[in-house]
């Protein structure tokens, strides 16, 4: 007698603790202060999103294990459109497509510190789209597949107030006023 058809395992839904990598949830990469305070969802992400994660994931256990395997806050990763244009996001951002990730990691050090030790990271940049030390405040990190291995410091000047501007290195940022120190 053949044996009754097995039906395949069902997926695991998605939820805030599918695991993207070892240390990475897919909670912690779609989180989103604004969307939830504005009580939009920012959930789940598409099929394709969901790989794009996953790549993010992949770099963000390499920045992890750089910053001698620290836990990493992230601030904002993915982000629909709707969520995206309510903070004020680049249209089209990375965030939108899934490959970025804003983070901090205070037992590191100071966004400061943390970026120019991946600056530095000649293994970990060969992943790297861009890395931007904003505002001194924390750091953008994109594995979009262009690999321009970017490094920038967002800035403010105080003569143009909350216009964005861009420095070709890591330079240090008072994280109050946005503006390049000394
Ligand atoms: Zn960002």
């Amino acid at each position: 007698m053949e044996p009754p058809p097995v039906a395949p395992p069902a997926a695991a839904p998605l939820s805030d603790s599918t695991k993207l990598s070892p240390h990475f949830t897919l909670g912690e990469l779609t989180v989103s202060a604004t969307a939830r305070a504005r009580g939009i969802s920012n959930f789940p992400p598409t099929e394709e999103m969901l790989e794009n994660l996953r790549t993010a994931a992949a770099g963000m256990e390499k920045v992890r294990a750089a910053l001698g395997n620290r836990p990493i806050t992230v601030n904002s990763a993915y982000r629909n459109e709707e969520v995206n244009r309510l903070v004020g996001g680049v249209p089209n951002s990375d965030h939108t497509k899934g490959f970025s990730v804003d983070f901090v990691c205070p037992g590191f050090g100071t966004p400061y510190d943390i970026a120019r030790k991946l600056a530095a990271d000649a293994s970990l940049m060969q992943d790297v789209d861009q890395l931007i030390y904003e505002f001194g405040r924390w750091i953008h990190i994109s594995f979009a597949p262009q690999r321009r291995k970017q490094i920038l410091t967002a800035y403010y000047k105080p003569e143009t107030g909350k216009q964005k501007h861009h420095l070709p290195v890591v330079q240090a940022v008072n994280p109050e006023t946005g503006q390049l120190l000394g």
